[in-house]
């Protein structure tokens, strides 16, 4: 039997841009669905990749002396050494500047331009020479540059445009249709609201610019970003050049995107896909943004958030649980060091990190680290909670709730703590109760085998910890088989390891 599919992505990032929490965020939740998945059996396939062309990369590359290429090259190993580090699964990581992408970008252009959605025209707008940015508005406005404050002229050239007009309704109707396609809910409703008010066709190629993709059937014209860089998604699994590795990967189950974005996913990438006959994804899932210690960060302030410096300090884990447990994926929210502190010596080390620890000492120091046959109680209360916990944890994160289903596991693990205060294994020893004691220890490790399987999406290091201090294989078994309560052998032997959290000051 085939497995079912499952493709996420991540926005592009762009390669004037450096690893931060920002786009640190929506990969480590990309991959914590890809892991997710695969876990429960899909065959998963997970994109990221960065957006190379454009006049930024351009004058970077100018500004350090090398081609655009040669600068792409050199920044995108920061991707790569950042996704290493923050043991991010991808299956492929796409560059716009690769030919299997510009080909693409190529076709489309072509594709549109035989259909009638581009079309010739003339792009009229404020323009800031210094800066060579284009800004949006009417004649009458003369706005002054957001980048550098000079004055900008009115500045017209000839451009082609995609007929985003002609999707208006399309648009509000499978809107309509899949109310899934744009969530959280609210950023549907702005969504729709906007394009209700009317779409303008959009200004798709510069003359200009140097460093994009050119129109095959007009040299002179060279791709304006959203084309280019939206087309990533379809590229990278084979539209146009191997039909069946897109048949079989698209549509994408969920574009995870910054709330920025969200425009350009919602409106002019299913625009586009329909104007070429492609089918839509099932979702774009919009992510809030992050201040820190309640302050917006930014280049001048120099206050980044770099998941990399909290990982030296805390452990690659514990960066990928505080982001995804302290704030409602969807929603803005604030970065505070004291926050992280605080939930790694509670919930880390003290919650899940001592349950572990304890568990495993007990089993050695009664049961000369053998796990102990459970026959003379063969269920417990924790067999209860671990059978309701799956389906709770499974809508949370089809619905990429993962703060919510971290707060459903964490209920599991204080109820494990609360198990043992209740049945204090050190007085059952003491009183010689071996068949319950056995019973207990037993029910404890089970417990922290199914929470080993829980956490691997989010902290896949101390999951595979755990499994090897349990003296356990690789799980091979759909996630909710293997979540099936007594799925721990009795009799093999466990391995306590050092604490898997250790407490900070
Ligand atoms: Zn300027």
């Amino acid at each position: 039997m085939s497995r079912p599919n499952y493709y996420v992505t991540t926005p592009i990032y762009y390669v004037t841009d450096q690893p931060h929490i920002g786009n640190s965020y929506p990969t480590i939740a990309a991959d914590i669905l890809a892991r997710y998945h695969r876990q429960c059996g899909y065959d998963v396939h997970f994109l990221t990749g960065t957006d190379e062309h454009g006049l930024k990369v351009q004058r970077a590359a100018q500004e350090h002396g090398v081609t655009p290429q040669e600068h792409a090259d050199n920044v995108v190993q920061r991707y790569h050494d950042a996704w290493k580090l923050l043991n991010i699964s991808h299956d492929d990581f796409i560059r716009t500047t690769e030919p299997r992408h510009e080909r693409v970008v190529q076709m489309i252009f072509k594709k549109l331009f035989e259909s009638g959605d581009l079309y010739l025209g003339e792009y009229r707008g404020w323009y800031c020479v210094p800066c060579e940015t284009f800004l949006a508005g009417g004649e009458e406005q003369k706005p002054k540059c957001p980048d550098c404050g000079r004055p900008t002229e009115w500045y017209s050239e000839p451009t082609y445009f995609f007929r985003l007009s002609k999707y208006q309704e399309p648009l509000l109707k499978l809107y309509e249709e899949h109310p899934n396609f744009v969530r959280p809910e609210f950023r549907l409703n702005e969504v729709k609201s906007r394009v209700r008010e009317g779409l303008r066709d959009l200004s798709v190629t510069r003359t200009s610019l140097e460093w994009a993709v050119p129109l095959p059937f007009d040299p002179k014209h060279r791709s304006y970003v959203w084309i280019d860089a939206l087309t990533n998604y379809i590229s990278a699994v084979g539209y146009g050049a191997d039909e069946e590795q897109f048949r079989k990967r698209w549509p994408a189950d969920v574009h995870v995107v910054g709330k920025d974005i969200i425009w350009f996913h919602a409106v002019i990438w299913p625009a586009l896909l329909m104007a070429i006959g492609v089918e839509q994804p099932k979702m774009v899932f919009a992510h809030g943004w992050w201040t820190h210690n309640g302050k917006k960060m930014s280049k001048s302030k120099g206050n980044f958030v770099k998941p990399d410096e909290v990982a030296s300090q805390y452990g690659v884990d514990a960066v990928r649980y505080f982001v995804m447990r302290e704030l409602t994926f969807g929603l803005d929210g604030d970065y505070r060091d004291a926050a992280m502190l605080q939930r790694y010596n509670s919930e880390l080390a003290g919650d899940l990190g001592n349950l572990v620890f304890r568990t495993l000492s007990m089993i050695e120091r009664y049961f000369e680290g053998v796990i102990p046959d459970p026959a003379s109680e063969p269920t417990c209360p924790l067999a209860d909670g671990a059978t309701t916990l799956y389906a709770d944890v499974n809508d949370c994160m089809t619905s990429l709730q993962f703060s919510r289903a971290l707060e459903r596991i964490w209920e599991f693990v204080r109820r494990a703590n609360t198990y043992v205060e209740e049945r204090k294994p050190w007085q059952l020893n003491k009183e010689g109760a071996r068949e319950k004691l056995g019973a207990t220890m037993y029910h404890l490790a089970e417990a922290v085998r199914i929470l080993g399987l829980l956490i691997e999406p989010y902290m896949p290091a101390s999951a595979g910890a755990i499994r090897r201090q349990l003296g356990l294989p690789p799980e091979t078994r759909p996630l909710q088989e293997a979540l099936q309560w007594g799925g721990l052998p009795k009799g093999i032997r466990v391995q306590r390891g050092d604490p898997l959290f250790p407490k900070k000051e």
